[in-house]
């Protein structure tokens, strides 16, 4: 792994990551997958529980364009974007071809089961053993935890937009029966239909942030962390490269 402002990410193309997540699959234990943007690493700047979260999760992908140029800048071998959408979609299809079994957890209610049952079409051999909103009260978490652990996933796919996701299954890693939990931030919402991936003209001109800075304005403060974050980069020491 490397780090880039003290952030710990995986030195992963799209095919090694995925070569990791297999492994992953065969461990015993709960194994983590989390999605950095640029954002999220701002945010573990001052939020020292996301980036204990980070440090330990088993594979943490480079999911911003941001961060390849701080890998170029610094040399530390990152060469290609890696998204969580892309990753889910491997997945996925991984559990198509293995029948694995999968519960979505989070977006706005009736939001999964749309997800689901396009993702039924798509995939017909994977198993969706269940699916729950991600609008609850603290006191409605162990049943949640409940359903989760009695149906037992191979895959749990966690929306409720991060970092509350990372934070969410890291909680609760020690309890959730699964083998591999991964946040997803807004995927559900795509695969439902209630929002769009930027077109591929906007992603291979890595400017997906700019189409969603445009169907969503109220994101620019948001946004503001990408320019912030090349800043210091350029200023900070704090990187390592792999070891
Ligand atoms: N969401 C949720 N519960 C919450 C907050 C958000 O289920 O308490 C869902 C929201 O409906 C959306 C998803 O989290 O489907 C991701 O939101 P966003 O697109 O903001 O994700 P981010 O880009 O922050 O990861």
């Amino acid at each position: 792994s490397i780090k880039i402002l003290g952030v710990k990410i995986h030195q992963v193309t799209n095919e090694t990551a995925y070569n990791r997540f297999l492994t992953l699959m065969e461990e015993p234990k709960l194994s983590m997958i989390c999605t950095p943007n640029t954002e999220i690493v701002m945010e573990a700047q001052h939020d020292d529980e996301l980036k204990d979260v980070l440090q330990d999760a088993d594979l943490v992908i480079p999911d911003g364009i941001g961060l390849i140029y701080a890998s170029k800048i610094h040399q530390l071998g990152l060469t290609e974007r890696v998204t969580g959408i892309d990753t889910m979609e491997r997945i996925l299809k991984y559990a198509n071809n293995n029948k694995k079994s999968i519960f979505l957890f989070g977006g706005k209610p009736g939001v999964a089961e749309k997800a689901a049952e396009k993702m039924k079409e798509t995939y017909p051999n994977i198993q969706i053993k269940g699916i729950r909103d991600g609008y609850f009260k603290k006191e409605e978490e162990d049943k949640i935890i409940d359903h989760i652990n009695e149906v037992k996933p191979d895959l749990l796919f966690v929306a409720l937009g991060a970092p509350k996701q990372e934070k969410w299954i890291y909680q609760n890693r020690k309890t959730l029966n699964a083998k591999v939990a991964m946040g997803v931030g807004g995927a559900l919402d795509i695969w439902a239909g209630v929002s769009k991936r930027a077109p591929k003209i906007f992603q291979k001109l890595h400017l997906e942030w700019f189409y969603r800075l445009l169907k969503e304005p109220s994101r620019i403060g948001r946004m503001l962390s990408l320019p912030k974050f090349m800043i210091k980069v350029l200023i900070s020491r704090d990187f390592s490269r792999p070891s």
